[in-house]
């Protein structure tokens, strides 16, 4: 069971003053969240959770993880900007194929630099000299697998350094007066088991002992980055970040404290597992038409959440104006000129009336981020509803204006 965290009642209320569609964010599950993640890595002294930026670049959303504790994570100036501009001092820049100047900036605003590459090293060295404080990020190759289960294909990945590379660039940033280090990977995507964490820190911590056997190198951090799902589908079951946790602690206790290594602090950068949950696509039905399948046209469309059609993925849908209503098999589609331009294909939903309101699940990161502006179909408004029941609105809807802006030489 999918279950909105709003009901009708406050979303028609929203909308006589915001019209659809817009995403709306829950910050009383924000915070629940933000608690729980730190209550379960509470053992570890250092534990951090760098929010990852791109999930949801909202600031008073970012504000509200501020308040719980939390840092963030970068992968571009942009985001660097905004993060030190909202006050933040824990600051990730874990970026790939990063321009120079953009890691000038992460020195200059005291964020913490993860090298995606081991060439990476000396050209940071040459281009802004190196931190004192340094992370590497670390790909094993091959294939990421819970017992029999392959989660995903590291071989494949752009992102991250070989075993051998690890080895040899903690030596090198050692040799060149580096004081602090940290280590960071991010083997799988979007996983729904409590399992992934707890092996991939496993991997970690023995490499982390390695690392110190071979090069004399003691860890001050390990980041395990992002990559813990959420249960998109109604028949899959939540992670729970309080078993999460204790799974990690397990391999902390049985590898990391025998070998002299019980002071290294616990990062993450969880964007979907954060977020997604807390926020809800909010669109009308506009019109229905009947061809060889069955349609209802909403008025939000990919531009406003990409992932299905981009990746297929799975949003579920309830429509909040009849959520009793029978039960019919239809496409919910956008206006976009593009046949991928879909919500849903051939989904059982309540039957949509036109004026229906319908509530897209788990849009709360990766999408309003991900949008775009093709067709000159313009970004939504986001909207939060607050812990006292009263919503406000954090970002306007684009106008046309705002779509011409970047134009030279034309007047609209
Ligand atoms: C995207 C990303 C994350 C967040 O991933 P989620 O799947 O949203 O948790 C964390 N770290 C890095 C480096 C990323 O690129």
């Amino acid at each position: 069971m999918k279950i909105p965290f709003t009901d009708l009642e406050t979303i028609e209320s929203i909308i006589t003053d915001v019209p659809t569609p817009f995403h709306l964010y829950d910050e009383k599950g924000i915070r629940n969240k933000a608690r729980a993640l730190n209550k379960a890595f509470s053992w570890n002294k250092g534990f951090k959770e760098y929010f990852a930026v791109k999930a949801t670049p909202t600031p008073a959303i970012l504000n509200i993880l501020k308040e719980e504790n939390c840092g963030l994570d970068c992968a571009t100036q942009t985001e660097l900007i905004m993060s030190h501009r909202l006050g933040f001092k824990d600051v990730m820049f874990s970026s790939n194929n990063t321009p120079a100047k953009e890691y000038a900036y992460a020195k200059e605003i005291g964020a913490t630099i993860n090298l995606d590459a081991y060439e990476m090293i000396s050209f940071v060295e040459e281009m802004v000299g190196l931190p004192e404080t340094v992370s590497l990020r670390y790909n094993p190759g091959g294939v990421f697998a819970l017992g029999t289960d392959i989660m995903d294909n590291p071989e494949e990945s752009k992102f991250g350094m070989t075993h051998q590379q690890i080895l040899k660039g903690f030596e090198k940033l050692a040799k060149k007066g580096v004081q602090h280090f940290g280590l960071h990977s991010f083997l799988a995507s979007n996983t729904v088991t409590n399992d992934y964490y707890p092996e991939l820190a496993k991997q970690l911590f023995q490499l982390a002992v390695e690392i110190k056997e071979k090069t004399g190198v003691r860890l001050d951090f390990i980041n395990l980055s992002g990559g813990v799902g959420v249960n998109y589908k109604p028949d899959e079951e939540a992670n729970d970040i309080a078993k999460i946790g204790k799974g990690v602690q397990k391999v902390f206790q049985d590898i990391l404290e025998p070998n002299g290594l019980g002071d290294v602090s616990i990062f993450t950068e969880l964007g979907r597992f954060m977020l997604a949950p807390h926020g809800a696509l909010i669109t009308k039905v506009v019109h229905r038409k009947e061809t060889y399948r069955h349609y209802v046209g909403v008025d939000a469309s990919a531009v406003n959440l990409l992932r299905p059609a981009m990746y297929g993925s799975y949003h579920h849908i309830t429509n909040l104006t009849n959520s009793n209503g029978k039960l019919e098999k239809v496409d919910v589609v956008g206006s976009l000129c593009e046949n991928n331009d879909k919500f849903a294909k051939e989904r059982s939903l309540e039957e949509a009336r036109v004026g229906d309101i319908l509530y897209i699940h788990d849009t709360g990161a990766h999408g309003f981020s991900m949008g775009y502006q093709y067709n000159g179909r313009l970004r939504s408004a986001e909207v939060l509803l607050q812990e006292n029941g009263k919503y406000r609105l954090i970002r306007r809807a684009e106008k046309p204006e705002d779509y011409f802006a970047t134009i030279e030489g034309f007047e609209f």
